[in-house]
């Protein structure tokens, strides 16, 4: 899709508005190869020079997502690619799967989840 203002608003909202229902701080936004290249190195780090061929990436330790809005066909997927990449900020334990499949299923139909916890060893 070609990435013109209203769309960058319209990602952005979305963005915010599942970041909300999976309980994490919406997430910095990257809508283009350029500016994943205009991050500092250490934060894109592993994904960086390669980050074109997917649809989307999640940075976790920075709490940066990028959606290659160039190559992602539509507004479904596009959606569809937030989602995941919201999962894995929200789940950052769970590998691709049927239980993270399950989980951005779930996003897409407008579940709510609980902010993530670590387990606690002792009290
Ligand atoms: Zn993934």
């Amino acid at each position: 899709m070609k990435l013109t203002p209203d769309l960058r608003v319209s990602i952005l909202e979305m963005a915010v508005m599942y970041a909300a229902r999976f309980s994490i701080p919406p997430p910095h936004m990257l809508l283009s190869t350029r500016e994943v290249l205009n991050m500092p190195k250490h934060v894109t780090a592993g994904r960086r020079t390669t980050a074109y061929k997917y649809y989307g990436v999640a940075y976790l330790q920075h709490n940066v997502v990028f959606l290659n809005t160039r190559k992602i066909p539509d507004m479904k997927a596009l959606e569809k690619t937030l989602v995941h990449e919201l999962a894995h900020l929200r789940f950052p334990y769970l590998a691709h799967g049927k239980r993270f499949d399950n989980v951005v299923e779930r996003g897409l139909r407008g579940a709510t989840f609980r902010p993530y916890t670590k387990h606690k060893k002792y009290k």
